[in-house]
Parts: C-alpha cells; structure tokens; sequence
C-alpha cells in the first residue's frame, strides 16, 4: 500500500457554528450536546482511504479568531484545505463564512481547497436535503428536553435560515465544495473529508 499523504485542514467559522463537533464526529464518530468550548487550537488526525491512495488528514480546529482575528493567519498558513463552516440556523454565520473565504482566497495557499459547510442540518425542520423521517424523529426528541436547551442556550426551536440552494449557488460561483451536515447526527461528516479528499488527489 502506498505511504499516506499527509495533509493539513484548518477549520474556521463564527463561534458555535459546529466546528469541534464535526471534527469530534469526523474522527471519534461522536457528539457531545453541551460541547465546552475549544481552548485555542486543537489538532486531531484522521485517515481518508480512496481508490487507490491514503491520506492523513491533520484536522486544525481552531477557537477565538473573533477575537483574535490576527492568529488566523497562522492556523491557515500551508494548510492544502480548509472547511469553512457555518450554521443553517443562522444566517450571519453565513456572512461571516464568506468573508473567511475571501480572506483564505487572497491570503492562503492558491491551491487550496476550500468547503463550504452548513452545519446543524438536523434542526432544518424542512425536507429539502434530509431524509424526512430522520427530521421528525430529531425534533421530537428535542422538544422533550426544554430544560437542557436553556441551559444550552436553546438550540432547539431553531429552524433553517440559509435555503441550501443560496449557499450552493454561492459555492459554485466561487469555486468552493458544498455539503450541508449534522455533527449530531453524521450526516454529510465523512463525506465532507472524502469530497476534500479527493479533490486533493487530483492536484
Ligand atoms: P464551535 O465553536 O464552532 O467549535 O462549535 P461547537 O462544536 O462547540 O458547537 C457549538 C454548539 O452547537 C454545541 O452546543 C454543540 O453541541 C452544538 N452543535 C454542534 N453541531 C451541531 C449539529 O450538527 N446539530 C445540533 N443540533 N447542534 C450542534
Ligand atoms: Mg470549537
């Protein structure tokens, strides 16, 4: 078997958008509802097998470049990927996404990949992308626990703000990779990295 290829990803997005969540799906396959906040950077590994090539994927999840917009720079420098994230329930994380890709586009390496990822497609509350059943049952269960979504900072109740099809036409004309995703539920997860995956392999 060939030696892996080993590849940097940095993840970047306004707070709370799901960046950790995913990479903790991505690489442990699991979820914490009450997620503590990143401290700084942290930086996890995960392979991707393809038809015929392996690669190592360094996962940089990074915290705090709200505040401390000036280290961002170093997080995304020689990074080969990016995933950029936002939440579907809030349609300024969208904004905040596309200025991150603006910064990437004209600052980071001219090669690199970039994903545009909605996150948090379980409180959708519409079909347009999910399987409906899986949709209903995830807002049943939510609605049960009113207690822990305040305690959360209600998450539940939240529905889609960012039709798929806006942010899609934007990642097309942009040139970016677009998935929509549940880290609470996996769906879209795996195939972010392997969407990434791939288009790499081809450079
Ligand atoms: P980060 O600041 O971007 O790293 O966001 P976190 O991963 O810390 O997640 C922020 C909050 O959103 C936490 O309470 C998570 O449990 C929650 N969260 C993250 N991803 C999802 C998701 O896909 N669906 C739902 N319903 N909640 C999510
Ligand atoms: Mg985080």
């Amino acid at each position: 078997a060939a030696k892996p290829i080993q590849i940097k990803v940095v993840l970047l997005g306004e707070a709370a958008v799901g960046k950790s969540s995913l990479v903790l799906r991505f690489v442990n396959d699991e979820f914490q509802e009450n997620k503590e906040p990143t401290i700084g950077a942290a930086f996890l590994t995960q392979k991707v097998r393809l038809d015929d090539s392996v690669l190592k994927l360094d996962i940089w999840d990074t915290a705090g470049q709200e505040r401390f917009h000036s280290l961002a720079p170093m997080y995304y420098r020689n990074a080969q990927a990016a995933v950029v994230v936002y939440d579907i329930t809030r349609s300024s994380s969208l904004d905040r996404a596309k200025s991150w890709i603006k910064e990437l586009q004209r600052q980071a390496n001219p090669n690199i990949v970039i994903a545009l990822v909605g996150n948090k497609l379980d409180l959708a509350g519409d079909s347009a992308d999910t399987a409906p059943g899986a949709a209903d049952a995830s807002a049943e269960t939510e609605s049960t626990s009113v207690d822990a979504d305040e305690a959360a900072g209600a998450e539940e109740g939240r529905s889609r703000q960012v039709a798929a099809a806006t942010a899609r036409s934007y990642a097309e004309e942009a040139g970016l990779l677009f998935l929509e995703t549940s880290a609470k539920t996996g769906e879209g997860v795996v195939e972010t990295f392997t969407e990434i995956a791939k288009k790499l392999d081809l450079n």
